[in-house]
């Protein structure tokens, strides 16, 4: 992963971290103005504070330190009460930070152990390899898929299913709600989209992706053509695309391949296809899942792959079939 890339997302963070901290300042000075009688006792409260300490390493005296610990215990109460009256808690002192994880540094420590936030994990993935698809992402939610874009006659003849689009689509949804739920549950299969173009399935993976990233998960988005390219260029050592690329293709929390189906393929891909799907299975640092989504039927899956990988597929995924009349005409 570019250094370049890094160092500019910690000046970001920096800047994020600064700004936040500032605007807490000028909201503890506009609180103050408006009750002036809570900055007295936040000083009181601070002078108390200090005694304590002192008491604590000058002369420890149980007596005078239950003495103090009463009155700021008393002022603190005070205080509270005069938040309350304003409709306002300790929590409007606080900076409001993007990330309350890392409170805007990038990075948590955890046990001695100091290791990269997941915010920045993302930021770091959006900048180097999702680019612009990821910035659909944060656009395409499940407040904005619309159900009613999908036909509620059944058409067996044409789409080959006894329920209505519209039905299926609910129930595909349902099955994507219950994914984002048990996301971590070893049980929990991935998912294979398939069905024609037009059918809404790169947005549902996009509505899947932002309701995990919103739980923390890192989201790696990539088409196959391009993946498999890139990983055949970096075998070869002619890409931009590096080992941790590799690795994290092999690791992120959900990783979505969009598109397979529409890349040529050889004997070399097919094998790094199998190599990602099943390192992904196999993964033995934490469950990670995959959607992979295709306009390929699954007898089409079958005619055009190696059958190792349609059935380590079939055997690990929940099939969402999509049908339907394409809705993108419908949206216009
Ligand atoms: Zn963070």
């Amino acid at each position: 992963m570019a250094n370049s890339t890094l160092q500019k997302l910690l000046i970001e963070y920096n800047q994020k971290k600064t700004l936040a901290e500032y605007k807490a300042q000028l909201k503890k000075i506009e609180i103050y103005e408006k009750a002036p009688q809570l900055k007295e006792i936040d000083d009181e409260i601070s002078t108390l504070a200090i005694s304590q300490t002192k008491s604590i390493i000058l002369n420890y005296n149980a007596n005078n330190l239950k003495k103090l610990e009463e009155q700021i215990s008393i002022l603190k109460n005070k205080k509270n009460k005069i938040l309350q009256s304003l409709n306002l808690s300790l929590d409007d002192f606080n900076p409001v930070y993007e990330c309350p994880i890392c409170k805007d540094t990038g990075y948590v420590t955890d046990n001695y152990h100091t290791s990269m936030c997941s915010c920045l994990k993302q930021k770091l993935f959006d900048e180097e390899y999702n680019k612009s698809n990821i910035q659909q992402l944060s656009t395409q939610n499940f407040n904005s898929f619309s159900e009613a874009l999908y036909s509620e006659n059944v058409d067996e003849e044409k789409y080959h299913a006894k329920i209505s689009p519209r039905e299926n689509i609910k129930r595909i949804v349902k099955i994507s709600h219950d994914f984002i739920d048990n996301f971590d549950d070893l049980e929990t299969k991935n998912l294979l989209f398939t069905g024609n173009t037009g059918l809404g399935k790169t947005f549902l993976s996009s509505c899947i992706a932002n309701e995990l990233l919103k739980k923390h998960k890192n989201v790696l988005y990539q088409t196959a053509p391009i993946m498999l390219d890139s990983i055949v260029e970096y075998r070869f050592g002619k890409s931009s695309f590096d080992k941790a690329m590799y690795d994290h293709l092999l690791n992120v929390d959900l990783l979505i391949i969009d598109d397979l189906g529409t890349e040529y393929m050889n004997n070399v891909k097919f094998t790094e296809l199998f190599n990602i799907i099943n390192g992904r299975l196999l993964n033995p640092s934490h469950t990670v899942k995959t959607i992979i989504s295709t306009n390929l039927s699954l007898n089409n899956l079958y005619d055009n792959y190696d059958e190792r990988i349609v059935s380590r597929i079939v055997g690990n995924y929940t099939l969402c079939y999509f049908f339907g009349d394409d809705i993108r005409f419908k949206k216009r």
